[in-house]
């Protein structure tokens, strides 16, 4: 085997397709949120206006959470020391996980180094241990769960996204006596759309399947607490076990689960991804404590949040850009080819300081190929005519479709 050969034949054919990755190379700037210096290779770094981060609030600049995380540092140092079982587990941990909790309204939870961790330990660890287990998965379910569910060796059974039909044909069709999970999750990052979590519940319990939600894309932006839609939808305890991220919205990094006491004790004791792992630095966890309790106790930035979200949708609908349909702060403009999206990032970049980067497959569908714009409570409506007028300008020039995804 020729290896080199292999891995630039293998890059060459992703740069032909037009889906070869290019990373925008950032440096943030405390309080410019959400600007950013851009650098690129041979030219002077320049401000861009950054409009496709999960950094769904500007929490990881919010002056309580910086101060929050350099105190612990000045405190504590750099590292945790350890995993959680040998010479890991601080403090802040604990009183991380007890928030959490009490944000979900669950006995316990437990902190896991990134949502991907999370996701990945969970669903392995439970298709592992519990015998015959069979795990069911929403269609368009994140990477992440879907390596948790190979991983664990389970017999994986994919539903129709969102379709509760289809989920509830394949739950009749099994042995009532085997152990079920149902997993999906409540908004879809690439197409901005919610799940019914409470009928979906209703109907995995009528099985006697567990049911297993990620909520990262909306915890700290719904419910009156930013629990999440679970929250926003009165349907907190139908969730037998809840998944998040510190990293989105609460703006820091990690992952976690929440859920009663024996099932996260469970994966403390079992979950490979967790116990092998060194636990997150002490300050990391300083600062999402401080996140999640600011996001938590200010109701008024979920409010901002989502009449960002509709003013966006608005405007790009009123000059006939193809805004396809999302019912949450997504905003996802639709280009149908993945050279093409590469282009319009590219001259939204070069041409007018706006940064979204494009999203091809694999992580939407061929042919769906879009702008997955995520705007935030610090975009101002300055900011917002810009990006319209510069999306105009670019549609223009690539002679792009219009309404084609508005239905
Ligand atoms: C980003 C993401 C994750 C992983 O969370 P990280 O904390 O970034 O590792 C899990 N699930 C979904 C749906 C995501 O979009």
């Amino acid at each position: 085997m020729n290896y080199e050969a292999f891995f630039t034949g293998h890059l060459d054919r992703l740069r032909d397709e037009g889906r070869y990755r290019v990373f925008a190379e950032l440096e943030r700037i405390v309080g410019a949120f959400p600007r950013a210096r851009y650098h690129s290779a041979g030219a002077a770094p320049r401000d861009v206006t950054v409009w496709c981060s999960n950094d769904y609030l500007g929490m990881s600049q919010h002056p309580t959470v910086v101060k929050a995380m350099q105190d612990a540092i000045g405190a504590q140092g750099s590292g945790a020391g350890g995993t959680r079982n040998i010479a890991g587990t601080n403090t802040l941990h604990v009183a991380l996980e007890d928030e959490l909790a009490h944000l979900h309204e669950k006995e316990a939870a437990l902190v896991f180094t990134s949502g991907y961790v999370a996701n990945e330990t969970t669903l392995a660890t439970l298709g592992a241990m519990m015998p015959n287990c069979e795990l069911y998965s929403d269609s368009f379910n994140h990477a992440s769960m879907i390596a948790g569910i190979r991983h664990s060796g389970a017999v994986r059974k994919i539903f129709r996204h969102n379709d509760l039909a289809h989920l509830e044909q394949l739950l009749a069709a099994a042995d009532p006596a085997t152990p079920k999970v149902v997993a999906f999750e409540s908004v879809y990052s690439m197409d901005g759309d919610i799940s019914p979590i409470g009928e979906m519940c209703d109907l995995a319990h009528r099985y006697g399947a567990l049911t297993y939600l990620d909520e990262v894309h909306a915890v700290g932006m719904y419910g009156e607490r930013g629990a999440g839609v679970a929250e926003r939808d009165g349907a907190l305890a139908k969730v037998d076990i809840v998944q998040g991220t510190l990293a989105k919205a609460f703006g820091v990094v990690g992952g976690y689960i929440a859920s009663t006491a024996a099932t996260v004790d469970f994966i403390r004791s079992c979950g490979n991804g967790f116990i092998f792992s060194t636990s997150m630095p002490p300050a990391i966890a300083a600062a999402a404590l401080a996140s999640v309790r600011h996001v938590s106790a200010h109701p008024e930035l979920r409010v901002r949040h989502q009449e960002r979200a509709a003013a966006l949708k608005s405007r790009l609908t009123s000059v006939g850009l193809p805004v396809m349909p999302s019912v949450s702060h997504i905003v996802p403009v639709s280009v149908g080819d993945a050279a093409l999206c590469k282009q319009a990032s590219d001259l939204l970049l070069d041409r007018h300081d706006i940064y979204v980067q494009p999203i091809n497959y694999p992580t939407v569908p061929r042919g769906t190929e879009r702008l997955r714009i995520t705007p935030t409570p610090l975009h101002s409506d300055d900011d917002m005519t810009r990006l319209v007028s510069a999306l105009q300008s670019v549609w223009q020039d690539l002679g792009l479709g219009k309404q084609a995804a508005a239905e």
